[in-house]
């Protein structure tokens, strides 16, 4: 190490007590280099505390202590794990602290020591003690209270205090040979200080303005590196040149004479829209959002038959195979009756089933293609692929969304959603889309009541279905887990299923079940038996959650109802009121619930349903983003930090060779 003048390249192991074990401790979280190290931002920070002088030691926060060492012993464990316990003699009272795999602690301090702790307390079954906390000595003393301090989001196994001063040594290492790659008109534009001066100020800080000010600046690189993705990504697909699809006002209606109804104003208002869209030699990038219900499929059709009539295939992607299945039930019908040649391709087609079907894809003689991801596989060509429609693109994850639109490079793009996109992911995530939005749904469905149902009450609940069913209507039963041989406990499809089957006052009509463990083949058997009317009580998990159309199932029992959140009752309760017949929800559910559960019963409306979600559990669920791994904290900051990003995002639309730049300067990107 000696001799080598550090860069900024350079490794995290040029910084002093680093071996190979912390580099890769490090690197697990994305930190290989000393840069790396200067850009991490503390996630906040707070105080160096005033000294804690009465006994006992909290079991929480941020605590400091004085005192003489009673004692300090080093245990070793097996697998190279050890422990160092230091007793100290705070003025009349003990504390405790416990240094992991730490062991030169020992060799630290001897006892009698006068010294000084600080470190975060927890409570353990021995009672509370401070875990690695920082040592102050009288030559080395600890910075005085009121001293400020970054918290770092360290690697597991390794303490935030440990990252905090391997972060200032690097800082000291090379901080000031990072170069500020903005030009200072932006930086003024955003109020921001130059890099070398944030660096200095997010692992010193002097003030909280000016850690606020690093902090910000330091935001902006991930932001800036996302924006020149996107602008790059954009700039591909306008090079890329999609095919116009023309749609004449004279094949406009006809295409529209194949839907068996009349489009309603919010479906007419849209279909302008994506006709322009389509029209374009750029690729359209559109989200088609609305609420369950609000006829989002026919517009997908209308695209689809338009695509066709231009010589263009269509891939129409779901993320289920229920779902998959549904659609090509659906609008297999339309597109009979005009000739269009259609296939379902999931992953359990195979063998030479799925060779015939890529066999008449590549030779255009499918036109559209409905299916599971397995419809982007390898070995999967199109003739000539030119719309890519997503359905209930929120379920799938942000990666794969990625990966998906990538594959229809230079196709025109159509992406369906019931969840409203908030504006930072607007922005972000699917800053290079434009979004239409569907309000209303067509007119003529029933009202749908909805209703907790506790206590007594549960007991009328199935002679009450079996008077609807008497009456033609169909029965929804969810129930939130699948369950197994003998589980008897509520909320267990299985049992439920047995239960019903066996109760006389409704077995007369047919009771079948469905879940995610059924074969692919059996499941879409049984819906289809629930579909055709053959079956009045149809048991599920929320396998049904999406997507499922049967216009005269009136009813919806949901078991367990407080296990399921907000967002996901609203788009199960959207399997029923899709017919003209009154119809209900019934929840059946621990008070626990009793909040989301009068926000059901208040309101119909899916935005201000997802709104109050999105509220209750932050943004990332929402979006699918938590699946795939991003932090919550990262998003949360995203809205604070809107302008920041309004900014990178200005800068990567006006000028894209600087994005280009700057993306590479800036390194990893915050999100795929
Ligand atoms: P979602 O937006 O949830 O995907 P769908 O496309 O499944 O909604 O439509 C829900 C139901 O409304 C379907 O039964 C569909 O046939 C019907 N529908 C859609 N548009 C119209 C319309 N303009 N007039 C009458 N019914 C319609
Ligand atoms: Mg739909």
């Amino acid at each position: 190490m000696s001799g080598q003048i550090p860069t900024p390249k350079g490794s995290t192991t040029l910084v002093e007590g680093i071996g190979p074990a912390k580099a890769r401790l490090l690197s697990s979280v994305g930190l290989d280099t000393l840069e790396d190290l200067c850009l991490l931002t503390p996630t906040s920070i707070v105080e160096w505390p005033a000294q804690h002088t009465e006994g006992p030691l909290p079991s929480t926060g941020l605590v400091r202590v004085s005192g003489s060492v009673l004692a300090v012993k080093l245990v070793r464990m097996r697998g190279k794990q050890s422990r160092v316990v230091l007793r100290l003699d705070a003025g009349g009272w003990e504390a405790q602290a416990s240094f992991w795999n730490q062991p030169w602690v020992r060799d630290r301090c001897a006892v009698g020591d006068q010294i000084e702790l600080c470190g975060e307390a927890r409570s353990t079954s021995k009672g509370p003690e401070l875990l690695g906390p920082k040592i102050g000595t009288e030559r080395d003393p600890l910075p005085a209270p009121g001293v400020l301090m970054g918290t770092y989001l360290a690697p597991k196994g390794m303490s935030g205090h440990v990252l905090a001063g391997i972060c200032k040594q690097a800082v000291r290492l090379v901080g000031g040979q990072i170069k500020e790659p903005l030009p200072e008109n932006l930086l003024a534009a955003g109020d921001l200080p130059d890099l070398p001066t944030a660096i200095q100020a997010a692992h010193e800080p002097r003030s909280r303005v000016a850690f606020e000010a690093a902090r910000r600046r330091l935001a902006l690189i991930p932001l800036l590196a996302l924006q020149a993705q996107l602008a790059a990504r954009r700039a591909g697909a306008e090079e890329g040149g999609g095919r116009p699809v023309q749609v004449s006002s004279e094949l406009d209606r006809e295409l529209r004479s194949r839907l068996p109804f009349q489009l309603t104003p919010d479906q007419q208002q849209a279909w302008k829209i994506l006709v322009r869209d389509l029209g374009r030699r750029t690729p359209m990038r559109r989200i088609l959002q609305g609420d369950v219900g609000t006829g989002k499929t026919a517009l997908a059709a209308l695209c689809s038959f338009a695509v066709v009539e231009g010589g263009g295939q269509v891939a129409f992607l779901v993320p289920t195979e229920v779902l998959a299945e549904q659609h090509h039930m659906g609008l297999a019908p339309l597109l009979d009756a005009v000739g269009i040649g259609h296939a379902l391709l999931t992953g359990r087609v195979r063998g030479e089933e799925r060779q015939q079907i890529l066999r008449r894809l590549a030779t255009g003689e499918v036109a559209v293609l409905f299916g599971t991801h397995a419809i982007f596989q390898k070995g999967v060509e199109f003739d000539c692929l030119d719309l890519v429609i997503i359905d209930e693109q929120q379920r799938f994850g942000v990666g794969q969304r990625s990966a998906l639109m990538d594959k229809g490079k230079g196709a025109h793009l159509l992406l369906m959603t019931a969840t409203p996109i908030p504006r930072t992911l607007a922005l972000t995530v699917y800053g290079d889309l434009e979004v239409v939005t569907l309000r209303k749904g067509p007119p003529g469905r029933g009202e749908v009541h909805t209703r907790w149902v506790r206590g007594a009450k549960t007991r009328s609940i199935i002679p009450w279905l079996a008077k609807r069913m008497e009456a033609g209507e169909q029965i929804y039963w969810v129930c939130p887990r699948i369950g197994s041989d003998g589980d008897d406990a509520p909320g267990a499809a299985e049992a439920r299923f047995s239960k019903l089957c066996d109760d006389e006052r409704v077995n007369g009509f047919g009771v079948e079940l469905v879940h995610g463990k059924v074969p692919a083949e059996e499941r879409s058997w049984r819906l289809e038996r629930f579909r055709r009317g053959d079956v009045g009580l149809l048991v599920a998990t929320t396998v049904i959650e999406v997507g499922v159309d049967v216009p005269s199932a009136t009813v919806m029992v949901i078991e367990q109802a407080d296990r399921l959140g907000l967002a996901q009752l609203h788009q199960l309760r959207g399997r029923v009121g899709r017919g003209p017949l009154e119809s209900w929800c019934l929840l059946v559910g621990a008070a626990a619930a009793e909040e989301r559960f009068s926000m059901l019963i208040q309101t119909r409306d899916g935005f201000e349903i997802a709104e109050e979600d999105l509220r209750r559990r932050g943004m990332g669920d929402l979006a699918g983003l938590r699946q795939a791994g991003n932090n919550q904290e990262g998003l949360d900051q995203l809205e604070r930090d809107l302008d920041l990003l309004l900014l990178a995002r200005e800068v990567c639309q006006t000028d894209l060779h600087l994005a280009r730049d700057l993306a590479m300067a800036c390194g990893p990107l915050l999100a795929p």
